[in-house]
């Protein structure tokens, strides 16, 4: 019994929320300037992901990101693909258009949200 517990304590004393034994991705820290009262502060990332341009603050205000340009740079060099985009490259309008008159047809019977029994 005493060894049981002292095992359950292990494990706690192991846990994933401290830095020791846990593999640490790159990261990187980007700073925010809270619109409310100017004051920043700095958010740690991973290195490859994409910094929100606003992100709330302690104060519960909306803060934007400091440096946004370099972002937008990136974002000229791959330009963000919409989900039109994405859709367009998988079928083209003519297709689009028949799939388009097929759901309105199904809508305007009133078909479009009866299940299948
Ligand atoms: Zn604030």
């Amino acid at each position: 019994m005493v060894e049981r517990s002292l095992r359950g304590m292990k494990i706690g004393a192991n846990s994933l929320e401290s830095d020791i034994g846990v593999a640490l991705v790159d990261r990187r820290e980007v700073t925010y300037e809270c619109l409310d009262n100017k004051q920043r502060f700095v958010v740690t990332l991973a290195a490859d992901a994409e910094a929100p341009t606003v992100w709330e603050c302690r104060c519960g205000s909306e803060a934007r990101l400091i440096g946004a340009q370099v972002d937008e740079e990136e974002k000229n060099q791959k330009p963000v693909r919409t989900h039109w985009d994405m859709l367009l490259e998988r079928r083209s309008t003519k297709e689009l258009q028949e799939l388009l008159d097929e759901r309105l047809a199904l809508l305007r019977e009133g078909k479009l949200y009866k299940r299948m029994r």
